[in-house]
């Protein structure tokens, strides 16, 4: 296996959104991919026609594209003769099932629905589990390609494997039975077709959620049967819910993976964010770059407890991504979340203390937050008087302010200079907050804002002057 190239394949169902377990998958198959200088397919698997939901593929496609999980085939991206799609790719599944009927391993259903459903219900008032291999007759006849073909388990047997994550495991004869592999509107199921894909792709690695551990005997009962290796099996573990009791559904936050693009997260975040559910490096480092977290990945590292989905954690980390962007970048994904009129880029670095993700920055203009930028506050004079302060000195202390910025250069009314001025005559009174407080509260109407030397730097020595003025 490991003489082998590694070839590992996300395959979804186009069956809705793709949602983060599914896009977790798709990273670990990736990164492994891409550790291993090996081969990431992208498989659609859309037999169960009933199921498919109109737009899934474009949106499967759209996922990866924006986390940067490029396939190296797919179905828009396959070599001629080729095919990653498995509605086109029928007559590969009935070759594969001649040779199991060839064989003596498949044969056809002779069974009628109700019937089926008459053992059915028999078993459930005996009690018992329903088998269809008791049923299983003694003579089939040719299969006319239109009934369901049935496998025919080799073996009622005990299977052994190794999980890559789950470690090793084993069930018995109970697990086995004889499943459609066929069904009568001549498509696959997905039991068999991902097993003959899986094989006519070379795949050696297949990574998906924990819960085809039940039926992997049933899978390795079709290997031995076609007389193949099974690949190795990784199975990943369930994502829960915030609070750890429940698996993640879709009313706990399993959202469509595009609403977080939307959102204005960093797909770089995104991906660490994936990453490290169900999985860390060990250590304290969890800000990793693509790059780290293709060297560092490892499926021993994969853990076999239920990751828990945690948004603040992934704001932590959106914001810690953010932090590593350019200046340039930085000011620009600013800009373009402000309406148009409040596109100034002085506002950029007040922004970026109070966001984790760009969306929070169209969220504080709406709220008016950055309001105070573009117009004068409303003022209540009573409230520009600090603790127990009288308005004369308030008043004696914003004249003294006015004085001291009238002097400033309007090319030099920067934080630094405001500062530096402010604070001389802050540190010259009683107490600073008599001089400070009186000042950010003209400036902005609120008793809690950025620092006055930050919005004064913004608003610019006239604008400045004018609201200290007006209170006066
Ligand atoms: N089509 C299956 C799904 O979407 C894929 C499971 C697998 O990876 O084998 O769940």
């Amino acid at each position: 296996m490991l003489n082998k190239k590694v070839v590992t394949r996300f395959a979804p169902s186009p069956t809705g959104f793709m949602h983060v377990g599914n896009v977790r998958a798709a990273l670990y198959e990736w990164l492994w991919a891409r550790k291993n200088n090996g081969i990431f397919i992208l498989r659609i698997e859309d037999t169960d026609q009933k199921r498919e939901v109109e737009g899934s593929v474009e949106h499967i496609v759209e996922c990866l594209k924006w986390l940067g999980l490029d396939y190296d085939a797919g179905p828009d991206k396959c070599e001629p003769g080729m095919c990653y799609t498995q509605s086109e790719r029928l007559e590969i599944y009935k070759k594969y099932a001649k040779i199991l009927i060839e064989k003596g391993y498949a044969y056809p259903d002779p069974y009628t629905v109700e019937e089926l459903e008459n053992f059915r219900k028999k078993a459930e008032e005996e009690k018992r589990p329903f088998l269809y291999r008791e049923h299983r007759p003694d003579n089939f006849g040719t299969w006319d390609g239109i009934k369901a073909l049935r496998f025919k388990t080799p073996e009622i047997k005990s299977y052994q494997w190794h999980d890559a994550v789950f470690g090793d495991l084993s069930a018995g004869p109970e697990m086995l039975d004889d499943f459609v592999l066929i069904k009568s509107d001549g498509y696959p199921t997905y039991n068999f077709a991902h097993i003959v894909d899986d094989i006519e792709m070379n795949i050696n690695v297949v990574m998906r959620g924990q819960e085809y551990i039940a039926s992997t005997p049933k899978y390795l009962s079709v290997y031995q049967a076609l007389g193949f290796e099974p690949p190795l099996y990784a199975c990943l573990p369930h994502i829960m819910a915030t609070g750890g009791n429940k698996k993640l559904g879709k009313r706990d936050g399993a959202k469509d993976v595009l609403d977080y693009k939307k959102e204005g997260y960093l797909p770089d975040a995104m991906v660490n964010f994936l990453a490290f559910l169900g999985w860390n490096p060990g250590g304290d480092k969890e800000i990793y770059t693509r790059k780290e977290l293709i060297e560092a990945f490892d499926l021993s590292r994969i853990q076999v407890s239920g990751a828990q989905m945690n948004l603040e954690k992934l704001d932590w980390m959106n914001k810690e991504h953010i932090k590593l962007l350019s200046k340039e970048e930085i000011e620009k994904n600013i800009l373009e979340w402000l309406p148009e009129d409040m596109r100034n880029s002085k506002l950029v670095s007040v922004i970026l203390e109070r966001i984790s993700k760009w969306s929070d920055v169209r969220d504080m203009a709406q709220s008016g937050e950055l309001d105070l930028f573009f117009k004068a506050p409303e003022i209540d004079k009573v409230k520009l008087v600090y603790k127990n302060s009288t308005a004369e000195k308030t008043f004696e202390n914003l004249q003294a302010v006015i004085k001291a910025l009238e002097n400033i250069d309007e090319n030099n009314f920067t934080v630094e200079k405001i500062k530096e001025i402010l604070m001389d005559l802050a540190n010259k009174a009683e107490s600073r907050g008599e001089v400070l407080h009186p000042v950010r509260y003209a400036l902005s109407g609120l008793d809690k804002s950025p620092d006055p030397f930050i919005i004064a730097s913004i608003l610019g020595k006239n604008e400045t002057l004018s609201r200290l003025q007006k209170v006066m």
